[in-house]
């Protein structure tokens, strides 16, 4: 082994991204388990560091490695956590050095002061390279049967943590949700419409896309798709997860929630754009229907796990549906691009 391909770019410089044909080998001190990349999945956010509006390279280098969303075998776990061969997920965010109240507990989703890192995103290298290592606390293992789309994990865990905090939320008194109204049908909507069905709610997806795979998939998910404004909706559901970051569809969501109805916040709106909306009906709506509308980002190691589970339960050939393009790791720049009708695009490297 003289060094592996990785996907990387200069962070704050547009336009860097380069595949890196001999970079170093992973570090000792990145983990104790070796193991060798099966795929990367491709999402906004790795878009947003290419641009050089986001990312932040390890302390004392210049470029960063790519890829959060990762799959691998195991080549070698002398911890004994996990057997050469396994499937393994590595979670992307650590906890801050200090560490937070938050982070001293394993719940780095909710890191406090900021300080935390993530694999391809901030301080830490990513996985789109032909080897890395994980720390065994931060390896999740797979269901063998999920190598073709495993790299699901990252993004089904975070609706998993999205659906955790909905269900603590809803433990606040009776509570018997039965529609859930999923907005935005890109792969975090897709699978958070996936969490619901699997606990047995009505599930309704709302995305503007007539045409392309997403109405098909929410149909086949036994789910019932929307080309609506969520205003023009004839119900009110208990549960919306919001995955547009849309300032109008954000609005309509809050508004649109039943009696008790709790509203999930997933999508990052860019900001700069001012709406035209009435404030006090908004106020008067949450405080007389005891609505709740959060905030959720990111995903602690138990999610991760119940994500593992979420997946396994799945329909495989449907998640494999959700991922539209598989581009070999020569053809790297082709995953960065966006394609009109794609869902989940992924870099794969045993093609
Ligand atoms: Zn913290």
């Amino acid at each position: 082994m003289n060094g592996v391909r990785a996907v990387t770019v200069a962070p704050g410089v547009a336009d860097s991204l380069r595949l890196d044909d001999d970079w170093p080998e992973p570090a000792a001190e990145e983990g104790a388990i070796l193991v060798q990349a099966v795929a990367v999945g491709v999402c906004g956010t790795d878009q947003e560091i290419i641009a050089g509006e986001y990312g932040e390279a390890p302390p004392g280098q210049e470029r960063l490695v790519l890829g959060h969303e990762s799959l691998g075998r195991v080549l070698e776990d002398p911890s004994g956590t996990l057997q050469p061969g396994d499937l393994v997920a590595g979670i992307v965010r650590h906890p801050d050095p200090v560490p937070c109240p938050n982070c001293a507990v394993g719940e780095w989703d909710m890191c406090r002061n900021g300080r935390y890192t993530e694999h391809g995103i901030k301080g830490l290298p990513g996985f789109a390279r032909d080897r890395w290592r994980v720390q065994p606390r931060f390896a999740v293992r797979l269901d063998p049967a999920l190598a073709p789309v495993g790299m699901l994990l990252e993004p089904t865990s975070v609706v998993a943590k999205a659906w955790d905090h909905i269900e603590r939320i809803g433990s606040r008194a009776v509570w018997q949700p039965q529609s859930v109204l999923v907005t935005g049908a890109g792969p975090i909507g897709l699978l958070a419409a996936l969490l619901g069905i699997q606990r047995g709610l009505s599930v309704h997806v709302l995305d503007r896309n007539t045409t392309g795979p997403k109405p098909e998939l929410v149909r086949a998910l036994g789910a019932t798709y929307h080309t609506s404004t969520v205003a023009e909706l004839d119900f009110a559901p208990d549960v919306v997860v919001e995955c547009t970051g849309a300032p109008v569809v954000v609005m309509d969501a809050m508004t649109k929630a039943g009696t008790n109805g709790i509203v999930c916040l997933t999508g990052v709106s860019s900001g700069g754009r001012t709406i035209d909306f009435d404030a006090g009906a908004l106020n008067r709506e949450l405080v007389l229907e005891n609505n709740v509308v959060f905030g959720s980002v990111n995903a602690n190691r138990r999610h991760w796990e119940l994500a593992a589970e979420a997946l396994a339960r799945a329909d495989q050939a449907w998640l494999s549906s959700l991922i539209t393009r598989r581009v070999p790791v020569a053809s790297y720049a082709d995953a960065y691009t966006s394609g009109g009708t794609d869902i989940k695009v992924v870099l794969d490297f045993e093609q």
